[in-house]
Protein backbone atom coordinates (compact mmCIF):
# COMPACT_ATOMS: atom_id res chain seq x y z
CA UNK A 1 0.00 0.00 0.00
CA UNK A 2 2.58 2.55 1.19
CA UNK A 3 4.46 1.63 -2.15
CA UNK A 4 1.33 2.50 -4.10
CA UNK A 5 1.60 5.50 -2.76
CA UNK A 6 4.56 6.44 -2.97
CA UNK A 7 4.56 5.36 -6.33
CA UNK A 8 1.39 7.92 -6.94
CA UNK A 9 3.39 10.84 -5.50
CA UNK A 10 6.41 10.17 -7.56
CA UNK A 11 4.15 10.23 -10.83
CA UNK A 12 2.67 13.08 -9.79
CA UNK A 13 5.87 15.05 -8.96
CA UNK A 14 6.90 13.85 -12.48
CA UNK A 15 3.94 15.30 -14.03
CA UNK A 16 3.77 18.48 -12.47
CA UNK A 17 7.83 18.96 -13.35
CA UNK A 18 6.55 18.28 -17.04
CA UNK A 19 3.77 20.60 -17.13
CA UNK A 20 6.31 23.23 -15.16
CA UNK A 21 8.39 22.76 -17.96
CA UNK A 22 5.64 23.87 -20.55
CA UNK A 23 5.10 27.16 -18.42
CA UNK A 24 2.22 25.59 -16.32
CA UNK A 25 2.59 27.23 -12.42
CA UNK A 26 -0.84 26.93 -11.12
CA UNK A 27 -3.04 24.67 -11.37
CA UNK A 28 -7.17 25.98 -10.79
CA UNK A 29 -9.26 24.81 -8.32
CA UNK A 30 -12.91 24.79 -7.39
CA UNK A 31 -12.05 28.10 -5.36
CA UNK A 32 -10.28 30.03 -8.00
CA UNK A 33 -12.47 32.59 -9.81
CA UNK A 34 -12.20 33.21 -13.33
CA UNK A 35 -9.77 35.00 -14.44
CA UNK A 36 -7.77 35.94 -11.90
CA UNK A 37 -3.76 36.44 -11.58
CA UNK A 38 -2.17 33.44 -11.54
CA UNK A 39 -4.90 31.14 -13.86
CA UNK A 40 -3.23 30.04 -16.78
CA UNK A 41 -6.53 29.87 -18.67
CA UNK A 42 -8.69 32.80 -19.32
CA UNK A 43 -12.23 32.50 -19.64
CA UNK A 44 -14.55 34.59 -22.29
CA UNK A 45 -17.97 35.50 -22.14
CA UNK A 46 -18.61 33.13 -24.64
CA UNK A 47 -17.68 30.10 -22.14
CA UNK A 48 -19.87 32.11 -19.44
CA UNK A 49 -22.99 31.83 -21.83
CA UNK A 50 -22.59 28.10 -22.48
CA UNK A 51 -22.24 27.32 -19.14
CA UNK A 52 -25.62 28.97 -18.28
CA UNK A 53 -27.41 26.99 -20.89
CA UNK A 54 -30.95 26.63 -21.30
CA UNK A 55 -30.87 28.04 -17.33
CA UNK A 56 -33.56 26.22 -15.48
CA UNK A 57 -31.57 26.87 -11.98
CA UNK A 58 -35.02 28.96 -10.70
CA UNK A 59 -37.95 29.16 -11.15
CA UNK A 60 -38.13 32.14 -13.37
CA UNK A 61 -37.44 30.20 -16.53
CA UNK A 62 -41.07 29.08 -16.74
CA UNK A 63 -42.43 32.52 -17.04
CA UNK A 64 -39.43 33.69 -19.53
CA UNK A 65 -39.33 33.94 -23.30
CA UNK A 66 -35.61 34.76 -23.53
CA UNK A 67 -32.79 34.19 -21.35
CA UNK A 68 -31.03 37.99 -21.10
CA UNK A 69 -27.58 37.58 -20.98
CA UNK A 70 -25.87 40.90 -21.18
CA UNK A 71 -24.39 42.85 -24.21
CA UNK A 72 -21.67 44.93 -25.18
CA UNK A 73 -17.82 44.86 -25.36
CA UNK A 74 -16.14 42.48 -23.49
CA UNK A 75 -13.26 44.75 -22.68
CA UNK A 76 -15.53 47.54 -21.40
CA UNK A 77 -14.15 49.65 -19.23
CA UNK A 78 -17.55 50.75 -17.94
CA UNK A 79 -20.57 47.65 -17.09
CA UNK A 80 -23.78 48.88 -16.46
CA UNK A 81 -26.22 46.72 -14.17
CA UNK A 82 -30.14 47.20 -14.11
CA UNK A 83 -32.57 45.52 -12.55
CA UNK A 84 -34.02 42.29 -14.91
CA UNK A 85 -35.45 42.37 -18.35
CA UNK A 86 -38.86 43.75 -18.68
CA UNK A 87 -41.13 42.99 -21.16
CA UNK A 88 -39.50 44.15 -24.28
CA UNK A 89 -36.24 42.72 -23.39
CA UNK A 90 -37.90 39.13 -22.32
CA UNK A 91 -39.28 39.45 -26.67
CA UNK A 92 -36.04 40.92 -27.87
CA UNK A 93 -33.20 38.66 -25.14
CA UNK A 94 -31.14 41.93 -25.05
CA UNK A 95 -31.31 44.41 -22.15
CA UNK A 96 -32.59 47.83 -21.88
CA UNK A 97 -34.29 47.88 -25.34
CA UNK A 98 -37.35 49.26 -24.20
CA UNK A 99 -38.02 53.20 -23.18
CA UNK A 100 -35.80 52.58 -20.04
CA UNK A 101 -33.42 51.55 -22.31
CA UNK A 102 -33.37 54.54 -25.17
CA UNK A 103 -33.17 56.38 -22.17
CA UNK A 104 -30.12 54.83 -20.87
CA UNK A 105 -28.43 54.93 -24.41
CA UNK A 106 -29.02 58.79 -24.45
CA UNK A 107 -27.21 59.18 -21.32
CA UNK A 108 -24.68 57.25 -22.19
CA UNK A 109 -24.70 59.63 -25.16
CA UNK A 110 -24.30 62.70 -22.79
CA UNK A 111 -20.61 61.59 -22.30
CA UNK A 112 -19.72 60.74 -25.18
CA UNK A 113 -20.27 56.54 -24.54
CA UNK A 114 -21.68 55.07 -27.60
CA UNK A 115 -23.63 52.10 -26.40
CA UNK A 116 -21.50 49.22 -28.01
CA UNK A 117 -18.48 50.44 -26.09
CA UNK A 118 -19.96 49.41 -22.42
CA UNK A 119 -21.36 46.55 -21.46
CA UNK A 120 -25.02 46.33 -20.37
CA UNK A 121 -26.33 43.65 -17.89
CA UNK A 122 -28.87 42.90 -15.31
CA UNK A 123 -28.83 41.38 -11.38
CA UNK A 124 -30.87 38.76 -13.12
CA UNK A 125 -31.35 37.35 -16.64
CA UNK A 126 -34.75 36.59 -16.55
CA UNK A 127 -38.00 38.62 -16.69
CA UNK A 128 -40.17 38.00 -13.34
CA UNK A 129 -44.10 37.52 -13.43
CA UNK A 130 -45.27 41.27 -13.67
CA UNK A 131 -41.79 42.78 -12.99
CA UNK A 132 -41.86 42.14 -9.93
CA UNK A 133 -38.94 42.48 -7.76
CA UNK A 134 -36.20 39.09 -8.16
CA UNK A 135 -36.33 36.93 -4.89
CA UNK A 136 -33.50 36.35 -3.00
CA UNK A 137 -33.01 32.75 -4.45
CA UNK A 138 -33.46 33.51 -7.80
CA UNK A 139 -31.10 36.28 -7.33
CA UNK A 140 -28.41 33.28 -5.74
CA UNK A 141 -28.73 31.22 -8.30
CA UNK A 142 -28.13 34.15 -11.03
CA UNK A 143 -25.64 35.97 -9.50
CA UNK A 144 -22.59 33.48 -9.74
CA UNK A 145 -23.02 34.48 -14.02
CA UNK A 146 -22.80 38.09 -13.13
CA UNK A 147 -19.96 37.91 -11.04
CA UNK A 148 -18.72 35.55 -13.57
CA UNK A 149 -19.08 38.07 -16.45
CA UNK A 150 -18.06 41.12 -14.45
CA UNK A 151 -14.46 38.84 -13.62
CA UNK A 152 -14.34 38.16 -17.93
CA UNK A 153 -14.68 41.85 -18.92
CA UNK A 154 -12.83 43.23 -15.44
CA UNK A 155 -14.57 47.13 -15.96
CA UNK A 156 -12.85 49.83 -14.35
CA UNK A 157 -16.40 51.38 -13.52
CA UNK A 158 -19.75 49.58 -12.72
CA UNK A 159 -23.04 51.60 -12.98
CA UNK A 160 -25.78 50.20 -11.09
CA UNK A 161 -28.84 51.53 -12.07
CA UNK A 162 -31.40 51.72 -9.52
CA UNK A 163 -32.23 50.41 -5.95
CA UNK A 164 -32.34 46.89 -6.61
CA UNK A 165 -29.15 46.92 -8.49
CA UNK A 166 -27.16 49.09 -5.92
CA UNK A 167 -28.14 47.31 -2.84
CA UNK A 168 -27.91 43.80 -4.62
CA UNK A 169 -24.08 44.78 -5.49
CA UNK A 170 -23.41 46.53 -2.50
CA UNK A 171 -25.01 44.55 0.20
CA UNK A 172 -26.60 46.95 1.79
CA UNK A 173 -30.24 48.32 2.24
CA UNK A 174 -29.38 51.86 1.84
CA UNK A 175 -31.58 53.84 0.48
CA UNK A 176 -30.61 54.81 -3.58
CA UNK A 177 -31.14 58.75 -2.95
CA UNK A 178 -28.40 58.29 -0.36
CA UNK A 179 -26.17 55.89 -2.34
CA UNK A 180 -25.95 57.45 -5.72
CA UNK A 181 -23.05 59.85 -6.92
CA UNK A 182 -20.15 58.06 -5.24
CA UNK A 183 -17.69 55.25 -5.56
CA UNK A 184 -17.26 51.64 -3.72
CA UNK A 185 -15.25 48.99 -3.91
CA UNK A 186 -16.09 45.55 -5.11
CA UNK A 187 -12.87 43.96 -5.15
CA UNK A 188 -10.59 46.30 -8.03
CA UNK A 189 -13.46 47.95 -9.41
CA UNK A 190 -15.34 51.00 -8.99
CA UNK A 191 -19.27 51.15 -8.08
CA UNK A 192 -21.27 53.89 -8.33
CA UNK A 193 -24.91 53.99 -8.39
CA UNK A 194 -27.36 56.02 -9.86
CA UNK A 195 -31.01 56.74 -10.67
CA UNK A 196 -32.64 53.81 -12.83
CA UNK A 197 -33.38 55.33 -15.95
CA UNK A 198 -37.31 54.28 -15.52
CA UNK A 199 -37.66 56.03 -12.11
CA UNK A 200 -36.52 59.30 -14.26
CA UNK A 201 -39.24 58.53 -17.01
CA UNK A 202 -41.09 59.00 -13.83
CA UNK A 203 -39.26 61.62 -12.41
CA UNK A 204 -37.36 63.60 -14.93
CA UNK A 205 -36.87 66.60 -12.38
CA UNK A 206 -34.02 64.01 -10.85
CA UNK A 207 -32.08 63.73 -14.47
CA UNK A 208 -29.99 66.23 -13.01
CA UNK A 209 -28.45 64.64 -10.68
CA UNK A 210 -27.64 61.62 -13.02
CA UNK A 211 -26.26 64.07 -15.46
CA UNK A 212 -23.91 64.95 -12.20
CA UNK A 213 -22.91 60.91 -11.88
CA UNK A 214 -22.48 60.69 -15.27
CA UNK A 215 -19.92 63.82 -15.36
CA UNK A 216 -17.83 61.80 -12.23
CA UNK A 217 -17.87 58.32 -14.56
CA UNK A 218 -16.66 60.10 -17.40
CA UNK A 219 -13.85 62.11 -15.23
CA UNK A 220 -12.61 58.67 -13.56
CA UNK A 221 -12.74 56.81 -17.03
CA UNK A 222 -10.68 59.48 -18.84
CA UNK A 223 -8.37 59.75 -15.99
CA UNK A 224 -7.35 56.07 -16.69
N1 LIG B 1 -34.97 47.56 -16.57
C1 LIG B 1 -33.90 46.87 -16.12
O1 LIG B 1 -33.55 46.93 -14.94
N2 LIG B 1 -33.24 46.13 -16.99
C2 LIG B 1 -33.55 46.04 -18.28
O2 LIG B 1 -32.88 45.33 -19.01
C3 LIG B 1 -34.67 46.77 -18.71
C4 LIG B 1 -35.37 47.51 -17.85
Amino acid sequence: MDENINELISDLKTYLEYLKGMGIVSLPTSEMKPNEPGQSTMITLEDVRKELGDCKRCKLHRGRKTIVFGEGNEKATLMLIGEGPGYDEDVQGRPFVGRAGQLLTKILQSINLPREEVYIANIIKCRPPQNRNPEPDEIQSCSPFLMKQIRVIQPKIICALGTFSAQTLLKTDVKISALRGKFYDLEEIKVIPTYHPAFLLRNPERKREVWEDMKKIAELLNNA
